[in-house]
């Protein structure tokens, strides 16, 4: 990209003004509470400082809700997969996407990367590489001054007399932290971590990965790979395999045919986002059922990307029945015959599992899933879909019986991509995130105001800050000479 900084430091300086015209950052008028013996409370702790964290986070922060902190795990600068674990060359969706804007035109990607660039080279791009989409989240934080604490990790979340204490491991050991309310904007993994098939649960770690994990790519130069699903990430970590030197990579994938469509697309528009919540369950389920059991296809670019490579090979109908191992090598026994390899990668997708969520296992077996209150029409039955957590207007947990955890669960809004099924696209994809974030923080603000509300009476009570000082007018005072 053309840099143009000045044109970079005139756009700052007009989101500046802009956000000033706002009154931003609002003044707080959340009312404090603290701990059992006195200490501070955070009214809202954010976990996740990736495109939704922040987008929350500065949605908090105009609506006046300041009293806030935001933890990620990662390194600054790296939140999220764009230059860790994602492989495609360039985002999956189209560049004209809005993103985490929350209503400012100028806060946009194409408002960042225009600024820099000619309106040639803007028009010339076709899809934004995934490294410029980073340095545009990069940017996105520093100029809305987005207070991340990186590498602090949630361990533990514990109920404590009405507010939640976690438990954080940062750099210089672990500490707690007192909340009222938790987001868990933690990304797509966050539900129960990744879905790898039983058949490998014997296979030696060293010899397979999950595409969601750091690969070492240049010690697959040489071999043979098995590459495992027939989405996208298994068809981008393909191509970076055959880039690195791979001998042979072989795609399998159960379908019979290369998918070609992904329905999600077509379900990214304002009207589906903002009402898929407020239909009946069974329609929700429909849209949502329909949407992944057709196989999602990989985007075009990323199959072209193979094309070049005469030693890449794509199975159909090739679902893996056994494992085997022998001499460090790996064979996958499919539904039409074995092939041997020196390593496998997983493009197998993401669980959704809640036990096997580390900070959310100790209470998994309360909080309600669809499975618990919804029985799926006969033509559309889903083991999976029914692991589902079935969420609150606000993305919290609700409880599986009444009466039992809602002191808990209430407190704790799910805003990752396993909020899907009940509130749609809205906490994890770029076309949903500003929805999503709005819907949050509205619950949010509703929430502190209604519970503070005897406080915020007295207020109102207390209030004497007089509008007329009594000197503008006094009785017998009249323009006409009447009153
Ligand atoms: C490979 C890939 C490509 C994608 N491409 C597109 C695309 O082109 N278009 C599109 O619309 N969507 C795409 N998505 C989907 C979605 O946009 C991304 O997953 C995006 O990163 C979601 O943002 P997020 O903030 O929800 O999660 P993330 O960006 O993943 O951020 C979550 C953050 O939470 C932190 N975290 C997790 N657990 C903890 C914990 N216990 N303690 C502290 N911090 C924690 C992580 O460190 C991470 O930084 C893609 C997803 C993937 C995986």
């Amino acid at each position: 990209m053309k840099q143009e900084k000045s044109g970079l430091v005139a756009l700052e300086r007009q989101i500046r003004r802009e956000l000033k015209y706002l009154n931003y950052p609002t003044e707080n008028w959340v009312k404090p509470v603290t701990g059992p013996k006195g200490e501070t409370v955070l009214d809202v702790a954010v976990i996740g400082g990736g495109m939704c964290g922040m987008a929350v986070a500065f949605g908090l922060t105009r609506e006046g809700i300041s009293n806030f902190r935001i933890f990620d795990a990662g390194d600054e600068g790296c939140e999220g997969p764009w230059v860790t674990t994602a492989r495609m060359r360039t985002l999956r969706s189209p560049k004209r996407l809005p993103g985490p804007h929350m209503g400012l035109p100028s806060l946009t990607f194409q408002s960042w990367y225009r600024t820099q660039v000619d309106d040639e080279t803007w028009e010339a791009l076709d899809h934004i590489p995934r490294e410029t989409w980073m340095e545009y989240l990069r940017w996105y934080r520093h100029v809305l001054n987005i207070p991340i604490e990186n590498n602090n990790t949630l361990k533990k979340i514990t109920p404590e007399s009405g507010i939640l204490r976690l438990r954080i491991a940062g750099p210089e050991g672990e500490f707690e932290v007192l909340t009222r309310r938790l987001v868990l904007a933690t990304g797509r993994a966050a539900f129960g971590g990744v879905r790898v098939p039983d058949v490998f649960k014997d296979v030696p770690k060293e010899l397979y990965a999950h595409t969601e994990e750091m690969i070492d790519f240049a010690a697959l130069k040489g071999k043979n790979v098995l590459v495992v699903g027939g989405a996208a990430s298994a068809v981008d970590n393909a191509a970076v395999a055959l880039e690195h030197g791979a001998r042979e990579v072989h795609l399998l994938m159960r379908s019979e045919t290369i998918p070609r469509l992904n329905k999600f697309k077509s379900i990214a528009y304002a009207g589906f986002l903002r009402g898929y919540y407020f239909l009946e369950d069974e329609m929700r389920w429909r849209f949502l059922h329909h949407g992944l059991s057709e196989r999602v296809a990989a985007p075009r670019r990323s199959m072209l990307r193979l094309k070049e490579y005469p030693n890449f090979h794509i199975h159909t109908g090739s679902g893996i029945r056994n494992v085997k191992v022998e001499a460090q090598r790996v064979t996958l026994e499919t539904d039409k015959g074995a092939l041997t390899g020196d390593f496998v990668i997983l493009g197998t997708g993401y669980a959704i599992d809640i036990k096997q969520q580390p900070e959310l296992a100790d209470f998994a077996d309360q909080i309600l899933l669809w499975q618990d209150c919804f029985t799926p029409p006969a033509d559309c039955p889903s083991d999976e879909l029914g692991r589902f957590p079935y969420l609150g207007p606000g993305f919290e947990f609700l409880e599986k019986e009444a009466g039992t955890a809602s002191h808990l669960l209430g407190q704790i809004h799910l805003f990752n991509a396993a909020t899907t099924l009940s509130h749609a696209a809205v906490s994890s994809d770029i076309p949903g995130v500003n929805i999503g974030a709005d819907r949050l923080v509205n619950a949010l603000s509703i929430q502190f105001f209604t519970e503070g509300a005897d406080a915020h009476l007295e207020d109102l009570y207390a209030y004497d800050d007089p509008e007329l000082l009594g000197d503008e007018w006094r009785v017998g005072d009249s323009a006409t000479g009447h009153v």
